[in-house]
């Protein structure tokens, strides 16, 4: 392999570098702009540092030892407003690449300790040798690496993982391993709310026998008495998705509670909640203050969860509709909205477009409108149905800036005027950036 020194003249959105050798151009994994280095470059267009011979000032050493190793976090080796700085240029592209306006794009929102915030931790399972392993797929494998203390997970959801390693060892569980088929605990993932400190452990089991169970479970609760519940989950599928559908509850009520902004939200294995507490709380927030939802406003929350949006904005407004396709989570938002003595907001089970589609049809009409869909954004007909009912506002929370472009110019393109752009950090040492927009109707 060739190597050769050079600098790095662009990082990309993934925060990898790159540089130009020989009119073409490598990506350089852990290279920061400006920085040279000796690179040994590869046939497929990308490279490796072997040295760094002028590094960057925004460079910092990556306090998890690894960090070179494992797929989980890209940005580690960067200051933290460098990380921000690369978050806001991001979402500001993104805008560019569909002719949006980025002049109303506000700098990313970071956090004041950017370590050890996930409160929903989901580590995979293996084995080698007699040791079980928990951690994450290297980058672009299926290759674990064990990760004893991760950087940016709650360190009590750490240590609850690898007491759970313990046991499985103590108790002869063996870790599933997919290529033999053997074996049976695939994930662990651990929920834990910061505010009520209430603990969900979701064992997740390649099938629902699980010899031992009994005792593992003691054990657990024994070594770590904050656990408020145990499930688990099982999966036979073979598939990337974590969980699958058969769930047990071992202990407890199979789900916590978790309080934000002065409201109670319950949560269970399955449902969607955000995963870092103190910014969605900044989120949440920011998405009100910007969306300025007045007494006599009627909502809608479109991909509503467990209720949280939509419950908060149900204390300033006159009344809110909800939909959500998960049915676990439309029975936890019901008992949300109970839990909260909120009664102007009525929660349904559906499909969003074909909701919004029924809406339209009955003429229903909305001030306001918010909505956060997966990351693949919004299908055309929804946006379609979207524009039919013409809210005055629309407020769009989006974990992926490219395909929250490629949507704001459709809805734009059909009368709306862009009016902010706000990036919350909410995955601190990764290249992900939540963005809240609010768009008005001309
Ligand atoms: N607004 C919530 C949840 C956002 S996550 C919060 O901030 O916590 C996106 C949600 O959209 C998930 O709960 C998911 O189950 C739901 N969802 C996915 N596809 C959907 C669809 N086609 N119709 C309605 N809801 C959907």
């Amino acid at each position: 392999m060739k190597q050769v020194s050079a600098v790095c003249e662009l990082v990309n959105h993934f925060g990898q570098g790159t540089v130009v050798v020989e009119n073409k151009q490598y990506t350089i994994p852990g290279l920061l702009l400006g920085e040279t280095a000796i690179v040994e470059l590869q046939d497929n267009f990308k490279g490796i540092i072997v040295k760094i011979q002028k590094a960057s000032p925004s460079r910092v050493k990556a306090p998890c030892p690894k960090h070179d190793e494992c797929g989980g976090c890209q940005l580690q080796h960067m200051s933290y407003e460098l990380q921000l700085e690369l978050k806001t240029k991001q979402v500001k592209d993104a805008l560019e690449r569909y002719h949006l306006d980025s002049s109303v794009l506000l700098p990313t929102l970071g956090m004041k300790d950017p370590f050890f915030y996930r409160s929903k931790v989901q580590m995979a399972i293996s084995e080698k040798g007699p040791k079980v392993m928990a951690g994450f797929y290297e980058e672009n494998t299926h290759k674990i690496v064990n990760v004893d203390r991760c950087y940016i997970q709650d360190d009590i959801a750490n240590n609850i993982i690898r007491t759970s390693r313990q046991l499985m060892t103590k108790h002869k569980i063996k870790a599933y391993q997919e290529d033999k088929e053997l074996g049976l605990i695939r994930h662990i993932m651990v929920k834990r709310s910061p505010t009520t400190s209430q603990v969900l452990v979701v064992l997740i089991t390649q099938e629902e026998k699980f010899p031992g169970r009994n005792n593992f479970v003691t054990d657990l609760r024994l070594a770590h008495p904050e656990i408020t519940s145990i499930v688990q989950n099982v999966n036979n599928r073979k598939t990337s998705v974590v969980l699958g559908d058969f769930e047990r509850i071992l202990y407890g009520s199979g789900k916590i509670e978790d309080e934000l902004l002065g409201k109670r939200f319950g949560i269970s294995a399955k449902t969607f909640y955000q995963v870092n507490h103190r910014q969605t709380s900044l989120l949440y927030q920011k998405a009100i203050e910007l969306a300025k939802p007045k007494k006599e406003d009627i909502v809608l929350d479109a991909y509503a969860g467990v209720g949280t949006i939509g419950i908060l904005f149900a204390d300033i407004v006159k009344k809110v509709i909800a939909v959500e396709i998960n049915p676990q989570s439309v029975t936890n938002a019901i008992q949300n909205a109970k839990l909260n003595h909120v009664n102007n907001i009525r929660f349904y089970k559906d499909d969003a477009i074909s909701f919004l589609s029924h809406l339209a049809d009955e003429d229903a009409k909305f001030d306001i409108i918010v909505f956060d869909p997966p990351r693949s954004g919004l299908e055309t007909n929804f946006i379609q149905e979207l524009t039919r009912l013409k809210p005055k506002k629309i407020v769009y929370i989006s974990c992926e800036p490219m395909t929250l472009a490629r949507d704001l110019q459709v809805i734009v393109d059909s009368g709306y005027e862009l009016k902010r752009v706000q990036p919350v950090d909410m995955f601190p040492q990764t290249f992900h950036v939540e963005s809240i927009t609010l768009l008005s109707l001309k």
